[in-house]
């Protein structure tokens, strides 16, 4: 069984994006650069199932620009055993990627995609939904627990009440949550293993599938800055000030 692993690029989340001075997006030059942190648990999860035996090929897939070849080598660093670049220049946004995705599925025919729940930088929470809504699958979002039997896989969801266990018919789409695993320490050796490991490239015109946004950025603008906070005296200052100021208690 095959398991395809989208993962994107995205501005490390170490870094703090500083809005560009004609507000129309966030300045990515010279910015460190990783894979989507949960993209790499997703990555993690597809290899943790390699490793015991539920899956037997894990295909990691990136769509953007030549550089995202980064970040499919680190996928298979970790345990990916091929990579597909879908390389374009062209801003992606979440619709196209699902399509792009899913011009990826119909051509390799796994069947379990693992995407990450988000990406950090354009929070958009959307490409795996979409992708399963194209693709007329079962999908079970925000997964902290994965289980493959029977033709079915059985996620554990974090949902605002708690969780929720569910059970798909394969092929399905799930999306990992932070708390699904901790995704292992990438070591040299790998890294040096990986750069062996087969990576094609294909573009979105190969796929058929136009990439172009359809929607369209007005404004980026910093979020307004917090007001300093104040120092009470004792206790009794503070409960009037909740009391009587705020009026929270
Ligand atoms: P989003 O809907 O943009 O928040 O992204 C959700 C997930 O979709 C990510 O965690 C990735 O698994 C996948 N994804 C989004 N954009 C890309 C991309 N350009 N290439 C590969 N996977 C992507």
């Amino acid at each position: 069984m095959k398991v395809l692993v989208p993962v994107k690029r995205v501005v490390d989340y170490n870094v703090k994006v500083r809005v560009k001075s004609d507000q129309t997006g966030v300045d990515i030059a010279n910015v460190k650069m990783s894979m989507n942190p949960f993209d790499e648990i997703a990555v993690e999860e597809a290899t943790r199932l390699k490793e015991k035996g539920a899956a037997a090929e894990v295909i990691a897939v990136s769509c953007g620009v030549a550089q995202a070849q980064e970040t499919l080598r680190t996928a298979m660093a970790i345990g990916a055993d091929r990579g597909i670049l879908v390389q374009t220049d062209v801003e992606l946004q979440p619709l196209a990627v699902a399509k792009l995705l899913k011009a990826v599925v119909d051509k390799e025919q796994p069947q379990l995609v693992i995407l990450g729940k988000q990406a950090i930088d354009d929070d958009a929470n959307q490409t795996g939904q979409m992708l399963a809504a194209l693709l007329d699958w079962p999908q079970a979002t925000f997964a902290s627990k994965v289980e493959l039997a029977d033709g079915k896989v059985t996620v554990t969801r974090e949902v605002d009440g708690g969780l929720e266990t569910i059970a798909l018919t394969l092929p399905a789409i799930v999306t990992t949550d932070l708390r699904l695993n901790e995704p292992r320490y990438v070591t040299l050796p790998n890294i040096m293993k990986a750069k062996k490991k087969p990576l094609d490239t294909v573009t979105a015109q190969d796929l058929g599938v136009d990439p172009a946004p359809r929607l369209k950025t007005l404004k980026v603008s910093e979020p307004p800055g917090r007001k300093a906070g104040i120092k009470v005296a004792d206790v009794a200052a503070l409960v009037d000030k909740l009391k009587n100021e705020a009026k929270v208690v």
